[in-house]
């Protein structure tokens, strides 16, 4: 018979996708030895069985589960719904990812109008009793029954009003009790059901609701935005309950064996004394930080040290350790690998490598790559920063700064970035329905919550910039209005945030570009030794290559001429050349195109220092340069002297019905050859101005769109005779490499015969993607979501290459090439050169190169290092 239910005793940490990485690592923990409440963990595989069977639990895995229940009863030494001495459980979900928030949790199962007695005479304590008793009727109701939560916050506050009380605290155990009658009421009136009084009634809903929560709206949308499985499932924890809300020797807690923010190795954490479960996180009250710990409670402080300490050995990386106290002693609920900005996660990972604990090769396979992005956030202009000043302070949560609008709901915060603002979402606090507001708004500011609060966690996973715990600030939601002592501020009006001082500033302030810090440099320099493909980057600009080789680019992968080419001062010799009746008049124009593309070049090569330089000739349609409307035909006409309606007949006679597919690219040689034997005198007259200033060069130029070996045959030989002339009039010969983009199937597939003319083949994926599956990439994205959706597509494969289909095109234009020359050099400057998937199959490839945009580089770079060490890991393996 199938195991669907694990005590913690029988996990372990590797066995996190069948017990959830919260269920594996109660197991771990138990197994060494530190203070964790017992209780045992229902498998994701039931919950697929659940799934499976129209969500029914089988009576099978009912029956595994009563078992373990019983079995911790004995452990505990209490009864489930014992009138006496009754057993509390936690009902808590736990993927095999982490999922903060998305998915429910149920605490002090168990209870009902009579075992809430039982709980009173075992503990002696009657407040403490009732507030559970309380709060599991709350989470019940919003889990179970979806009665919303503010109905019974509602509750809770008009009770406080009433007797004048600012905290919950102050309740009484009287209090309490008229406050459960209020919410069975709410039961009724809601949800027209009775809150169930069975304990077993309300465990088998509870272990449902918990499943189902795996596929509500919140869960889902985080799957999509972290690319988790939708298959995995959840598992069902169920633990003893330990109650951190008896007293002021009591409380709950999280911490980090490193701040999660910096990276710096210091314990860091927080703490809510009489409270339980979800307070801290929730944000209602705003909790302590963890050193005020060592001052109330030394003994429980050295305790949660040495576990931290324990931990952090044990996973080999910084935890995220969830605990409680109850009366004087402690107890850890959780463990996890914490989550952390990308500074820390560099940070944390060379520190590891410098105390002996890691491998230099592990830290960099520890490096999530897609967070790399946060690294790269601006910061404001120091000056204009310098002349503003903060309306307030908050909690610096999640590192960056952002300047937006501001919107109090995340419906709202959607709506805005949709509409092409940058929106900033300002709440009281957040919760795990606000998570696709959050992920579409530039930063987020919440009224309340410490540094482990929703928005704080969830923000920095996101690399989003985020202030949280602002109480400077009040917040209407309902009004939309956000007020401080001097300014009251609505909808859409501009805020900018710090989200590493945590201050606040009216108004819009400028952003500059960032800078990397701390072991970054260090951890790049291992990068480096790891990666065997070289990390090149698209640069139409001197500006945009010295900002790739600040990242790290060894060279240009691409150079788009074609930019050049719509600049302002010369839009007029392109239109001339465009439209001109005879070679001489063409020529006339392409003559003032020259200089400027000289000075276009020298100003690139310059940079680049001696290292590649891939320039690619002009590749769009020529009328995309020819003015459009009647009037800007008239004015060109005026400016050339040519009589208008020549000139649109001239225009007429350029456009096409399917651009893409017409004549651009090295068609244009094929017509009209002077185009590119300019550009190709161009390249190499400032190549040999750059040689003479004493900087070294290596052009490499680049023909696009070829799709046969006679097209860049005829080519290359126009192009080299140009570049004879001019070596034999400057009596100097300078290295310099003819190549082509391997960009149309036809290409890939007749790449054998293309490698007997072309010294190297650039892969361009982007427009390789949109011939081999015939979708515009231009217009693609009104139904690739639908792909997705329909998991026809896992991935839009203008982003991350399809490996299927257009890298078996790929694979063969490799392949093919090599046979004819198998020193080929061989790259990529599509979009997917910046893509860690992708990066991954150019890797397994054997290319020499990768070429992307500036700011990916060092994503490029770790990526593939990445590749490298992972292909040498298993090749060890296979050994
Ligand atoms: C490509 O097609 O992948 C490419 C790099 O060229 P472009 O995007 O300019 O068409
Ligand atoms: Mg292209």
């Amino acid at each position: 018979m199938r195991k669907f239910v694990y005590h913690f005793n029988e996990g372990s940490k590797e066995m996190k996708y069948l017990l959830g990485g919260k269920g594996a690592n109660l197991a771990e923990m138990t197994n060494i030895g530190l203070p964790v409440p017992p209780g045992f963990t229902i498998t994701t595989e039931a919950c697929k069985d659940y799934n499976d069977h129209n969500q029914i639990l089988s009576d099978d895995i009912y029956a595994e589960m009563m078992t373990h229940l019983q079995i911790l009863e004995q452990e505990t030494g209490k009864k489930f719904g014992d009138a006496t001495n009754p057993l509390l459980i936690s009902v808590r979900s736990g993927a095999p990812f982490s999922m903060p928030g998305m998915m429910d949790t149920i605490l002090n199962l168990g209870l009902n109008d009579l075992s809430v007695q039982g709980l009173e005479n075992a503990t002696n304590d009657a407040r403490s009793s009732y507030d559970c008793y309380r709060r599991f009727i709350q989470m019940f109701g919003d889990v179970v029954y979806n009665i919303p939560s503010y109905r019974f916050e509602q509750a809770l506050t008009d009770l406080k009003n009433e007797n004048d009380y600012t905290l919950d605290t102050q309740l009484t155990a009287t209090d309490l009790q008229k406050l459960i009658n209020t919410y069975k009421d709410l039961y009724i009136s809601v949800s027209g059901r009775e809150f169930p009084q069975n304990p077993f009634e309300q465990l088998r809903l509870s272990i449902t609701a918990v499943f189902d929560s795996w596929e509500n709206p919140r869960a889902a949308i985080y799957r999509r935005l972290h690319h988790i499985d939708n298959q995995l499932g959840t598992a069902v924890n169920i633990q003893s309950m330990v109650f951190g809300n008896t007293g002021e020797s009591s409380g709950t807690g999280i911490a980090f064996t490193r701040n999660p923010s910096t990276g710096e190795n210091l314990f860091f954490g927080e703490y809510l004394l009489n409270a339980q479960g979800e307070d801290v996180v929730a944000g209602i009250r705003t909790p302590e930080p963890i050193s005020h710990l060592e001052d109330t409670m030394p003994e429980v402080y050295q305790k949660l040290l040495d576990v931290a300490a324990l931990l952090e050995l044990h996973y080999l990386d910084m935890q995220d350790i969830e605990f409680t106290i109850e009366k004087g002693e402690l107890f850890v609920l959780q463990t996890r690998t914490g989550k952390r900005t990308a500074q820390a996660a560099i940070n944390i990972a060379v520190d590891l490598v410098h105390e002996g604990k890691l491998s230099k090769e592990d830290a960099i396979m520890r490096i999530d790559t897609s967070q790399i992005d946060q690294l790269l956030h601006p910061s404001f202009d120091e000056a204009s920063l310098k002349a503003t000043t903060s309306l307030a302070t908050g909690l610096p949560a999640s590192p960056g700064a952002a300047t937006g609008q501001i919107y109090f709901n995340a419906e709202d915060a959607v709506l805005a970035a949709e509409r092409g603002e940058k929106a900033i979402l300002v709440r009281n606090e957040t919760s795990p329905e606000d998570i696709e507001g959050m992920a579409k708004s530039v930063a987020i500011l919440t009224a309340h919550g410490g540094m482990t609060s929703h928005a704080a966690v969830v923000a920095r996973g996101m690399g989003k910039c985020c202030v949280a715990g602002c109480d400077a600030i009040a917040i209407d939601e309902s009004q939309k209005t956000l007020q401080t002592a001097t300014f009251t501020l609505t909808e859409g009006d501009f805020l900018s945030l710090n989200g590493s001082t945590g201050k606040v500033y009216l108004g819009q302030i400028p952003l500059v570009e960032s800078e990397i810090g701390g072991h970054f440099e260090e951890l790049m320099s291992w990068v480096n030794e790891a990666k065997k493909l070289v990390v090149r980057v698209n640069a139409d600009s001197p500006n945009d290559l010295e900002v790739g080789v600040h990242f790290g680019a060894e060279g240009v992968g691409l150079c788009r001429t074609e930019h050049m080419f719509f600049q302002d001062d010369r839009i007029t010799y392109v239109r001339q050349m465009i439209i001109a009746e005879t070679l001489e008049e063409r020529l006339i124009a392409l003559a003032h195109l020259k200089e400027m593309q000289k000075a276009d070049f020298a100003g690139i090569f310059r940079v680049a220092n001696g290292k590649p330089v891939n320039i690619r000739l002009l590749d769009p349609p020529l009328h995309e340069f020819l003015p459009k409307t009647t009037q800007d035909i008239e004015k060109l006409a005026g400016e050339l002297g040519k009589p208008v309606v020549e000139l649109k007949q001239r225009v007429q006679d350029l456009g096409e019905t399917n651009p893409m597919l017409g004549h651009r690219g090295c068609r244009l040689a094929i017509t009209f050859p002077e185009i590119y034997i300019m550009q190709a005198e161009a390249i190499m007259e400032s190549a040999i101005q750059i040689h003479d200033e004493g900087i070294a060069v290596f052009p490499e130029i680049m023909v696009p769109l070829v799709s046969s070996k006679e097209e860049i045959a005829i080519i290359k030989k126009q192009l080299k005779e140009a570049i004879q002339t001019i070596f034999r009039r400057e009596q100097l010969v300078l290295p310099f490499d003819i190549g082509t983009m391997i960009e149309i199937p036809r290409a890939c597939v007749t790449a054998d015969e293309i490698a007997e003319e072309a010294q190297f083949f650039s892969f361009g994926t982007n427009d390789l993607t949109q011939l081999t599956f015939g979708f515009s990439r231009d217009d693609a994205n009104k139904f690739l979501y639908a792909y997705q959706e329909q998991k026809i597509l896992p991935i839009d494969p203008f982003q991350s290459i399809d490996q299927k289909g257009v890298g078996a095109l790929v694979t063969t234009a490799v392949q093919r090439g090599r046979m004819t020359n198998p020193a080929l050099k061989m790259g990529v400057c599509g979009e997917h050169g910046g893509d860690p998937a992708s990066i991954h199959f150019f890797h397994k490839l054997g290319l020499q190169y990768v070429s992307c945009s500036p700011y990916r580089i060092p994503i490029a770079r770790i990526a593939a290092a990445q590749a490298s060490i992972l292909e040498e890991r298993q090749e060890k393996v296979m050994v």
